[in-house]
C-alpha cells in the first residue's frame, strides 16, 4: 500500500485530495498519516471528508478513518461507477475542491455522469466556481471530453448554500496530451467585482483600484449585485482572455478587510501574469499537474512554481511511473513537463 506523508510539502488538504484523485484513476490503495497536520485546525475538515466520501462513493472504495478531524485515512477503491450523483459539504467548505478530487475519475469512466456539488463556490483559498468554468473546464474539454458547468447559486463563506452541476462524458480513448506553452496575444480582459446582501459601492471601490492600477478601461469594469445568495458576499475576479486560454485572478472579500484591500489580491496576480507571457498562473498550473498526468503526457509554462504545485508533483510520482520536470526559463518563468515512464539518466 502506497503510504503518504500528509504533513509533507505544502502539508495540506490538497495533498489528499490529490491522493484520492490519483487512488481512483489508478485503483492503487493508499494510507495517509499526519493530515494537515500542521493547520490550526488539523485533520479532516468538512470539505475534506465529503471529498474522501464523493471519492469513496465513486470509487466503491474500503475507508477507514473517514470523520471530522481524523488525521490518519486508508483508501482502497475497487472500480469507478459513472453515475448521477449529489455530494453537499454541509457548511461553507469548498465544494468546487470537491469536484477537483472525482473530476479525473469521471473522465475515464465508462459512462457520461453528472454531479450535484453544494457547500461554497467563491472561497478564499479555493477555486472560485468562474475559474472553474471558465479558466480550467475548457482546457480539460481540450483532452477529448466534454464537461460542462451550470451555477445555481453562489455560495461564500460563511454562510454557504451555494449550488452547481457538473455534466461529464468522459473520453472514448484515454485523455489527450496537452501542450499548453503559449497562451497567444490578448483578446479581451475584463473586472468584476460581484457583492452579495452588500452595497453596491464595494464593488465600484474594488474596480476603482483594478482601474488605477492596471490602467483598464472603464469598459472593462463590471460591477455585479448576486441576489440569490444565502449570505454576504464579495469577490473580485480580474480575467485576462488571451487566444490560448482565459485566466482569471481573485481577490476575496472578507470582513474586517477593506474593499482597496481584496481588489489589491487580485491586481497583485494579473500583474504578475501580464509581466510573463506564460500560460498558467500560480493556481492553475498546481491544477493541471494531476490530470496531464493521467493522461500519460503533457507541458504548460507557468509564471511561478508554488509549493503546492511541488507537492503534487511528488504524490504524482508515488501513483503513476512518470516523469516531471520542471525548468527555469530565461525570463524566470517556469516549464513543466509531463512525460511518461523514468527519464533517462
Ligand atoms: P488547507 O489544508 O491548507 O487548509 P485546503 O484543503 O482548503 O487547504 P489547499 O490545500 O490550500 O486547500 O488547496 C487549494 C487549492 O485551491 C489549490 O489547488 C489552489 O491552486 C486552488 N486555489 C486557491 N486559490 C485559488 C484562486 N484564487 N484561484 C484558483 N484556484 C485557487
Amino acid at each position: 500500500m502506497i503510504t503518504i506523508d500528509g504533513s509533507f510539502g505544502e502539508g495540506g488538504g490538497q495533498i489528499l485530495r490529490t491522493s484520492l484523485g490519483l487512488a481512483l484513476v489508478t485503483g492503487k490503495p493508499f494510507r495517509i498519516q499526519k493530515i494537515r497536520a500542521v493547520r490550526k485546525q488539523p485533520g479532516l475538515l468538512r470539505q475534506h471528508l465529503t471529498a474522501v466520501n464523493a471519492a469513496s462513493r465513486i470509487g466503491c472504495a474500503e475507508v477507514t478513518g473517514a470523520s471530522i478531524g481524523s488525521t490518519d485515512l486508508t483508501f482502497a477503491p475497487q472500480t469507478i461507477l459513472a453515475g448521477h450523483y449529489s455530494f453537499a459539504v454541509g457548511t461553507a467548505g469548498s465544494a468546487t475542491l470537491v469536484l477537483q478530487t472525482v473530476l479525473p475519475a469521471l473522465l475515464l469512466a465508462d459512462a457520461p455522469s453528472t454531479l450535484t456539488l453544494e457547500g461554497g463556490t467563491h472561497n478564499p483559498f479555493a477555486p472560485p466556481y468562474d475559474f472553474v468554468a471558465r479558466t480550467f473546464l475548457p482546457l480539460i474539454n481540450r483532452m477529448g471530453v466534454e464537461v460542462t458547468a451550470r451555477l445555481e447559486r453562489p455560495g461564500f463563506y460563511p454562510a454557504g448554500g451555494g449550488k452547481f452541476e457538473v455534466a461529464i462524458t468522459p473520453a472514448a480513448n484515454g485523455l489527450r496530451r496537452l501542450d499548453l506553452l503559449d497562451r497567444g496575444d490578448i483578446r479581451g480582459r475584463l473586472a468584476r467585482a460581484l457583492v452579495a446582501n452588500l452595497p453596491i459601492s464595494i464593488a465600484e471601490r474594488e474596480l476603482a483600484v483594478v482601474a488605477g492600477n492596471l490602467s483598464w478601461k472603464e469598459a472593462w469594469l463590471k460591477p455585479e449585485t448576486v441576489d440569490n445568495s444565502r449570505g454576504p458576499g464579495n469577490i473580485v475576479m480580474i480575467e485576462i482572455e488571451s487566444d490560448q486560454v482565459t485566466e482569471i485572478f481573485t481577490g476575496f472579500g472578507q470582513r474586517g478587510l477593506r474593499a482597496e484591500a481584496v481588489a489589491e489580491q487580485a491586481v497583485k496576480e494579473a500583474r504578475q501574469y501580464l509581466k510573463t507571457g506564460a500560460f498558467a498562473g500560480e493556481h492553475l498550473a498546481d491544477q493541471l499537474v494531476v490530470p496531464l498526468a493521467v493522461a500519460g503526457g503533457g507541458s504548460f509554462t507557468a509564471v511561478r512554481l508554488s509549493r503546492h504545485m511541488t507537492t503534487n508533483v511528488e504524490i504524482v510520482g508515488k501513483f503513476i511511473d512518470i516523469d516531471i520536470q520542471t525548468t527555469m526559463l530565461p525570463d524566470r518563468t517556469w516549464k513543466v513537463e509531463v512525460k511518461t515512464g523514468s527519464s533517462p539518466p
